[in-house]
């Protein structure tokens, strides 16, 4: 088989080199990729927005099957085109990708089909919006509708704080289209954990739990970024836990967008916050999670190709998965300064030493290669991921394979699986 990645970053990484695992495939090209990517597939020079492109290079290259990283992609509807092709792709198409694309949406469907969300509303008229925020208790949530590249949510402790965010997503426009409409939402606390699951409409594969970590700074602290690091399994999801977010959350939203004609077929992440009474979903994501889909990857025993396949081929009931039995931890590096503005274009080095420990591998997120040599080219640079016996293993494994990287300016949690070890002892 001849695989396409879309995407460029630490997931797309991950999906490569467990694909490229698999003995079904003989190719794997990714557009655009990144220097790690191209150790196990050909990078082609093809953006991931590009959707008329990376149609056109599929056909030709009689692709046989297409896996998206990126929302955006999928938003805009890459999955339809390909479809129209007769291509075989893996994702939803752009009406069920909405459900990620559109916050409203998401809330309106999850309050119409009793799956439990905060309490929230919506508002598409700025004074309206700070009226409300008057009668409401602190802290709040305000949340842009639309894609804004992770930055679109504000945790509000003050009225002024929620004007402020009123004003510039509706008045200065700070995400443009995306802030045309506004949810004001509950603040919900608990732990916060993510379930991914595969669908073909019908049946539902869910994956092993996993715990992301937005925030840059260790204890939870400071501005939320693309995700500092991850880990897999999450001891607070017990069986029944995992049996109760399948039935409650899973089940009754993959039913709900058959119900609305937006049948939806590929990856359905939900961003879960276990609250005093009982899971609640935070946000719905149409596609893998990064760093999650490295730490799930990396527990994978079973082949992937059979499952996107039979995902594709609405054959999911026949799907099996095996894991193997052990933990995994990704600990992200990132530029200095990330999230806000950092260098690029400076030199990595230990990447080779790397290749000798059995247990880890590190996912390429932001890197580009400059006079032959792998460079630093985003704000999350590299995913070091860890296997071991449990997540203190993992973790230990992790932290060991940092100490062999370098980077200048670079900085990483140092607390990431910490959660899951106190919530064992
Ligand atoms: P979202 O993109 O909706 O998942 O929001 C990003 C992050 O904001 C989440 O991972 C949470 O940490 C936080 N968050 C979002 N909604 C809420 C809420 N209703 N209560 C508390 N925290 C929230």
């Amino acid at each position: 088989m001849k695989i396409l990645i879309v995407g460029s970053g630490g997931r797309e990484h991950a999906l490569a080199w467990k694909i490229a695992q698999s003995p079904l495939v003989k190719k794997i090209f990714c557009a655009p990729g990144n220097p790690g990517i191209a150790e196990v597939a050909e990078c082609v020079d093809i953006e991931a927005e590009n959707i008329e492109g990376l149609y056109n290079f599929a056909m030709k290259q009689k692709i046989d099957l297409t896996v998206v990283g990126p929302e955006d992609a999928l938003v805009a509807g890459i999955v339809d085109k390909f479809r129209g092709g007769h291509l075989q792709i893996f994702g939803p198409s752009k009406r069920a990708a909405t459900i990620e694309g559109s916050k409203v949406f998401a809330k309106t469907l999850m309050r119409k089909h009793g799956i439990p969300t905060a309490d929230f509303r919506v508002f598409e008229d700025m004074k309206q919006a700070k009226k409300h925020v008057t009668t409401c208790g602190f802290p709040l949530v305000i949340k842009a509708d639309g894609l804004a590249k992770g930055k679109g949510v504000f945790i509000c402790k003050t009225l002024d704080e929620a004007n402020k965010h009123l004003e510039d997503i509706m008045k200065e426009r700070i995400f443009a289209h995306a802030g045309d409409k506004v949810v004001i939402e509950e603040f919900l606390s608990g732990e916060e954990v993510s379930i991914l699951a595969v669908t073909d409409g019908n049946a539902i594969f869910p994956l092993s739990s996993v715990q992301d970590h937005k925030a840059v700074y260790d204890g939870d602290k400071g501005p939320n970024t693309g995700g500092m690091g991850a880990y897999s399994p999450v001891p607070l999801i017990t069986t029944e836990l995992q049996f109760s977010i399948e039935e409650n959350i899973l089940v009754p939203v993959i039913h709900a967008m058959k119900q609305e004609n937006r049948p939806y077929k590929g990856v359905i992440y939900a961003g879960l916050i276990i609250t005093n009474a009982g899971p609640k979903v935070l946000e719905f994501n149409a596609r893998f999670g990064d760093p999650e889909t490295q730490v799930l990857l990396m527990r994978m025993k079973s082949d992937l190709v059979p499952l996107l396949l039979s995902t594709v081929k609405d054959k999911l009931e026949d799907a099996e998965v095996e894991w193997n039995d052990c933990a995994s931890v990704c600990v992200v590096m990132a530029s200095g300064g990330y999230p806000d503005k950092y260098k690029k274009g400076l030199p990595i080095s230990g990447l080779e030493t790397i290749k000798e420990l059995g247990n880890v591998q590190v996912f390429h997120a932001g890197t580009s290669m400059k006079d032959g040599k792998i460079t630093t080219g985003g704000g999350r640079v590299l995913g070091v991921t860890a296997v071991g016996e449990n997540i203190q293993d993992a973790q230990r494994a992790a932290y060991g394979a940092i100490q062999r990287l370098s980077f200048e300016g670079a900085h990483y949690r140092r607390d990431i699986g910490a959660k899951a070890i106190n919530q064992i002892h």
